[in-house]
């Protein structure tokens, strides 16, 4: 069996994320889905002056909690790769396909 290659995120536009840099995510792996159940939000969010994350690191998604989406199987992202943005006030999937 192939061994599952992490999805990887494209961009992120968040640039107030401790995790962002150049519109990028330099976490190894957040984690989409809550704390609330209306958007695919991205749960690794940290907003504050202290910068994290490492720079030669692109983000990959960890695990999804969003069941409802088409790229989700058994909680876990199969999209080719995907986007993160601000929604209203808080960062979500913009990739999320609705089953
Ligand atoms: S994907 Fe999430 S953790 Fe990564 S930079 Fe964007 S908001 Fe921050
Ligand atoms: S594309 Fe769908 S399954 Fe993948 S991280 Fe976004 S909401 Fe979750």
């Amino acid at each position: 069996m192939e061994e599952k290659q992490m999805v990887k995120i494209n961009s992120c536009n968040v640039t107030q994320c401790a995790y962002n840099k150049h519109n990028s995510c330099h976490t190894l792996a957040i984690t989409v889905g809550g704390p609330g159940d209306l958007c695919p939000e991205c749960d690794t969010y940290m907003q504050g002056s202290q910068r994290g994350g490492i720079i030669d690191v692109q983000g990959g998604i960890g695990a999804c909690k969003v069941e409802n989406c088409s790229y989700n199987q058994s909680l876990e992202c199969t999209a080719p790769a995907v986007d993160v943005g601000m929604h209203e006030s808080h960062p979500d999937c913009f990739t999320y396909k609705p089953k």
